[in-house]
């Protein structure tokens, strides 16, 4: 059975740099849950960042920028913390391989899970297109990854990944 790979903080961990959480309920979620799917990290914790932690904005390209060293992320102390978000990004590649996961649910606007929306880099609220380090890093191994918004899509990718393993299985009993 396919796994998911869902941000920590959308799960309720209070992992976000203000110590808060973005705990969703969603039907889809609930049956995850239930069918031992879901598997959990937050990339900036598991990189040994602190919580709270000051906020950290990507200046320049974006996530995949940021891991070819050709843009930063930098916090509001003006510390770059670049490195950080890269290992954390590594985690989260590492936790994917070992669970052969294909299908991530991240965070939007996070400096690590955003997927289509981060911030500007300003600290002014201000968003732009872009995604975040681990979203990129995903991506650039051929996981899909969908935002919180974006469940409806994100389990019908996945079944459509259960569909393709289960006809494999059926033409190739060794599988
Ligand atoms: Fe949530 Fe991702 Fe930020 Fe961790 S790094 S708090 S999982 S958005």
């Amino acid at each position: 059975m396919e796994k998911v790979l869902v941000s920590a903080c959308l799960l309720g961990a209070r992992v976000r740099y203000n110590g808060s959480d973005k705990a969703i309920t969603d039907d889809v979620l609930d049956r995850w849950v239930a069918e031992g799917r879901l598997v959990s990290l937050c990339p900036e914790v598991a990189a040994g960042l602190p919580t709270p932690r000051p906020p950290a904005e990507i200046r320049g390209a974006g996530g995949g920028a940021v891991l070819r060293g050709q843009a930063q992320v930098v916090d509001a102390l003006g510390d770059d913390v670049s490195q950080a978000f890269v290992r954390g990004a590594e985690q989260a590649l590492a936790l994917v391989r070992e669970h052969r996961i294909r299908v991530a649910v991240l965070t939007e606007r996070s400096p690590s899970c955003g997927s289509s929306l981060i911030y500007d880099g300003g600290f002014g609220g201000v968003t732009r297109p872009g995604e975040g380090t681990t979203t990129a890093l995903l991506r650039e191994h051929g996981v899909e990854v969908f935002n919180e918004g974006q469940l409806g899509e994100a389990a019908a990718c996945l079944s459509r990944f259960d569909d393709e393993a289960g006809s494999h299985r059926t033409a190739n009993p060794l599988f």
